[in-house]
């Protein structure tokens, strides 16, 4: 496939004022520009669908303002210990069965566990990966040696997200600073591991600091080769809770701009997506997302069904795509 965009090769110098130029273009503009770039770099009928699995629930020491899953907040979420590998490979198994090729792990740690727990992870990470699957975690901050552990068990991708703008994360998290992520995420690509790695909209920031997330995630080289943009999903007891909604435009506008930023990575419509209109999601897809989350969960907040999917991605005449796992 083409190296170049547009006459433009693969960028990671972008400017922050470039970044806001190509956010602010006129949306059909936006939308053209993003399709463009999509069609010289991905299949345009092709969506991967990926199905999440939480493997450790609740009773999460950061304080991440989002999340229910914090032991911070009293959001009404059920607290499970990590589960036993072999019904994760059962899940993943079922999930295969229903076309999904990539498989997310995610476990409600600040970092990931030494010692037996951590050895039942690598032992899941095995088992799905023998299925064919691409298989990624996000288990919290990773230490170089994990990171080795975990590529030797066959994983695919670290999922390690940057949430939003470095001025604006102090306003939502406390616990941690940007750049332990950016420690973890260097951690990942020593060891080979794939990067996936995005944000969420919604949570009160300003343009400008979707921007900035949009500007931090162009300019790591190489890419992350997968970008999740979530739209908060306000759980009740959260501080985000009462949030206003997001306009689902800022999600087309956010999607489209890192498709032009990023011209090979997969942009994945990650959390959120059941407060999407059909025809909302459908502008994501022509803006440049490739990927959905499917499963009627997304870790503990609620998902399109999979009839639905099937239907909304059959009625647009869209596919899914391929493993390039194993
Ligand atoms: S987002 Fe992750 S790190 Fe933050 S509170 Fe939730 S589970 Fe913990």
């Amino acid at each position: 496939m083409a190296q170049t965009s547009g006459g433009i090769g693969l960028r990671h110098d972008w400017k922050k004022s470039e970044v806001q130029e190509i956010y602010e273009t006129p949306l059909p503009e936006l939308v053209y520009r993003a399709q463009t770039v999509h069609r010289e770099f991905h299949e345009p009928d092709r969506v991967q669908t990926c199905q999440l699995i939480s493997i450790k629930t609740g009773g999460c020491p950061e304080d991440c303002a989002y999340c229910p899953q914090s032991a911070h907040y009293e959001a009404d979420v059920e607290r499970q210990g990590l589960l036993d590998p072999e019904h994760v490979v059962s899940v993943a198994r079922d999930a295969v069965a229903r076309g999904v090729t990539r498989m997310c792990m995610g476990a409600a740690w600040r970092e990931a566990p030494q010692g037996r727990e951590f050895e039942k992870v690598l032992e899941m990470v095995r088992g799905v990966s023998a299925l064919g699957l691409e298989v990624c975690c996000t288990l919290g901050m990773l230490t170089e040696g994990q990171a080795v552990k975990l590529k030797e068990a066959g994983l695919t991708a670290y999922n390690h997200n940057l949430d939003t703008s470095p001025e604006f994360y102090g306003s939502i998290i406390t616990t941690r600073v940007y750049d332990e992520r950016l420690k973890t995420l260097a951690a990942v690509r020593k060891a080979g591991i794939t990067v996936c790695c995005g944000g969420i909209l919604g949570m009160g920031e300003k343009a400008s600091d979707r921007v900035g997330l949009l500007h931090q995630l162009a300019t790591l080289k190489p890419h992350p080769e997968s970008v999740p943009i979530n739209m908060l999903v306000r759980v009740e007891g959260t501080p985000l809770a009462s949030m206003p909604a997001l306009n689902p435009l800022e999600m087309v506008r956010a999607i489209a701009t890192a498709r032009i930023l990023m011209p090979r990575s997969r942009v994945r419509l990650a959390a959120g997506r059941k407060q999407l209109s059909p025809e909302a999601v459908t502008l994501c897809f022509l803006a440049g997302a490739n990927s959905i989350f499917v499963g009627e969960k997304l870790l503990t907040t609620p998902n399109p069904g999979p009839d639905e999917d099937e239907q909304l991605l059959e009625s647009l005449g869209l596919k899914p795509l391929e493993s390039h796992a194993g």
